[in-house]
């Protein structure tokens, strides 16, 4: 049973890991961004800035994001361990985090994805997303069978509104200053951090990697485990 903390700037392809590992490790794929952007498309953001945050590549504030995170890792798909794609994002997030896990017994394994920032420009600048079924495309390295279709369901793909340049600029910058800090407080925490090197290889193989470091993560805690008896 374990939480899976896929760290990593706007664009190192934590939401694409996310997929490929919820489909081997059969635990839900928590996305912060997911659900904030599905609440200003049902509506429930009306008035609030939240919209103009997402717009501007700004983070959105501790509270709610952490009350969503509380509320959905609560619902009984989570009870066996999940993943956890752009939370926690701050050191008050990831404080929040740990106090929500520790009483549940919860292991945070953080699995650090690092990138070279011109990779993540150019790639994010190429994303495209189906507005129906929430797969990614790269124009560039996963494209659609059908140019800007989405080979699941034949939507129209879109382009993130802060997938222009100068809104992934500010997100690295505010990944920079807000996010980068929380991989200190994780190790001062004690909680692992596993570096995976993710600049130009694909998908699958970072996912290897990343199934290869739980496996032997699980071994080595199992080996602690009976050490204790
Ligand atoms: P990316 O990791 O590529 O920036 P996400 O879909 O994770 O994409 O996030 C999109 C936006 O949602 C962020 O720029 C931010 O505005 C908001 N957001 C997502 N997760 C958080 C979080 N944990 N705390 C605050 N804001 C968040």
């Amino acid at each position: 049973m374990k939480a899976i903390v896929l760290f990593g700037p706007p664009g190192s392809g934590k939401g694409t890991q996310a997929k490929l590992l919820r489909d081997c490790l059969q635990v839900p794929h928590i996305s912060t961004g997911d659900m904030l952007r599905e609440r200003v498309r049902s509506g429930a953001e009306n008035g609030s800035p939240v919209a103009a945050k997402l717009q501007s590549g700004a983070l959105v504030r501790d509270e709610l994001v952490n009350r969503l995170v509380a509320e959905r890792i609560s619902q009984p798909d989570a009870a066996q361990g999940f993943i956890l794609d752009g939370y926690p994002r701050t050191i008050a997030q990831a404080e929040y985090l740990g106090g929500l896990l520790e009483p549940r017994g919860l292991q945070q394994v953080v699995v650090y994805l690092s990138v070279n920032y011109n990779i993540i420009i150019v790639r994010l600048c190429a994303r495209r997303q189906c507005p129906v079924c929430g797969t990614l495309y790269n124009m560039v390295s996963q494209a659609p069978k059908v140019d800007e279709v989405c080979d699941l369901d034949g939507h129209a793909l879109m382009i993130r509104e802060d997938d222009r340049e100068d809104v992934i600029r500010d997100r690295l910058a505010a990944y920079d200053e807000q996010s980068m800090p929380v991989l200190d407080y994780f190790r001062s925490a004690g909680h692992q951090v596993q570096e995976v090197t993710a600049d130009d290889l694909p998908p699958e193989e970072i996912a290897r990697k990343i199934c290869g470091i739980l496996e032997n993560n699980a071994v080595k805690a199992d080996d602690r485990t009976q050490n204790r008896r």
